[in-house]
């Protein structure tokens, strides 16, 4: 009697254990090995959806992967979220491993929208859809939908901004500008570039803006990966050049990260004290960084992008894709690959700056108010 009750014990610990071990060692999620630049998630049982996202270093990407992982667990999906960290070959192996691991979809903000055809055709012939997220996937039939903002529009809201502030509608003027504008590889940077000169071109024409630079092509004033470093040196360059005895009164900048770098190459010669007032200076993302700058007086504006919304454009049109319906578009014009136009969602950017940041930012719950301080 002792014996079988001893074995019977013994029969439950082993149990126990190995369902102990289960838990903590089949889910990659639990692992703090993977928790870094990819992680793969607990979930309900509807599969995997992979999400590729292009880097940490910029906050914005941090929220956008956040928010999917939370708003597709919440609809009974596992999420595998990895970060290329700005290398291509990093983000094309990523989602080659994630369509070997059998994903039942993929969410990918790439990093060189045209770096992407042959992973897609391998994609297509496992038969996992395809979202862009954000930008653009280019050169693929096998894109099915586009979940993004109104790109073009937030470079009109970059530079109706400067027009405003600098009083170009009144005839004022002749003013300075330079031009800074994102990645080549990305095509938002084309989007934001022309909606911006949409604005500020008839006032280059007219003369009331000028360019001391004459660098005015999307070429000459590219960022590579929107680097904040490389566009610092770029102004480093443009002002030690060009801006010796005038100055400069404003500078169109299509990304937070890029705006600091231009702030601190301006701030080390001078801008912001004595008689050399910082010029306007634009964004784009409502980063934390920028916002406080934007409240302590230096950029002067931004643009947000509630990474929320696009959260969910993408995550209710991964799911609708997944239960054979169509997924809900209101663009089927603008986003031509190069193959194919891709149905797309564009969501609506907000212009912010001191006057309105606690109601666009913080009323909304994006930021509180003690992460501003
Ligand atoms: C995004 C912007 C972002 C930029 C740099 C663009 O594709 O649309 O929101 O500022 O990439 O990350």
């Amino acid at each position: 009697m002792k014996k079988i009750a001893i074995f019977a014990l013994l029969l439950v610990l082993v149990l126990a254990i190995s369902a102990c071990g289960k838990k903590s060692g089949g889910d990659e999620a639990s692992s703090p090995a993977t928790a870094g630049a990819s992680s793969a998630s607990s979930g309900g049982d509807k599969g995997t959806i992979g999400i590729a996202m292009p880097t940490k270093s910029s906050e914005r990407w941090v929220k956008d992967g956040d928010n999917m992982v939370k708003q597709f667990q919440a609809l009974g999906y596992k999420t595998d979220l990895q970060y290329g960290e700005d290398v291509v070959e990093n983000q094309v192996s990523q989602i080659e491993n994630m369509i070997t691991k059998g994903v039942k979809l993929l969410v990918i903000a790439s990093i060189d929208g045209e770096a992407l055809t042959d992973v897609l055709q391998k994609a297509h012939d496992a038969g996992i859809p395809v979202i862009a997220y954000d930008r653009l996937i280019k050169k693929s039939e096998y894109v099915d939908y586009y979940a993004t903002f109104d790109n073009f529009k937030v470079g009109v809201l970059q530079a109706s901004y400067i027009e405003e502030k600098l009083g170009l509608k009144d005839g004022k003027g002749p003013f300075n500008i330079e031009l800074f504008a994102g990645s080549p590889d990305d095509n938002n940077a084309y989007f934001f570039f022309d909606g911006a000169m949409s604005v500020l071109k008839p006032y280059l024409d007219n003369g009331k803006l000028v360019v001391k630079s004459g660098q005015t092509k999307f070429e000459q004033v590219a960022t590579l990966r929107w680097d904040g470093g490389v566009a610092q040196s770029r102004m480093d360059n443009l002002l030690s050049a060009n801006y010796t005895t005038e100055k400069v009164d404003a500078v169109l900048s299509p990304y937070d990260g890029i705006s600091i770098g231009i702030l601190s190459s301006l701030k080390g010669v001078g801008y912001g004290s004595g008689d050399k007032p910082l010029p306007i200076i634009t964004g784009q993302d409502a980063e934390l960084a920028s916002v406080k700058s934007i409240i302590a007086g230096e950029q002067t504006q931004t643009v947000f992008k509630d990474t929320r919304e696009l959260a969910k454009v993408a995550v209710s049109m991964a799911d609708a894709v997944l239960n054979g319906k169509k997924p809900e578009v209101n663009d089927e014009k603008t986003y031509d690959n190069g193959v194919k136009v891709v149905p797309s969602y564009l969501l609506v950017p907000v212009s912010v700056d001191k006057s309105n940041y606690k109601q666009a930012l913080v009323d909304t719950g994006y930021y509180t108010e003690d992460q501003l301080k």
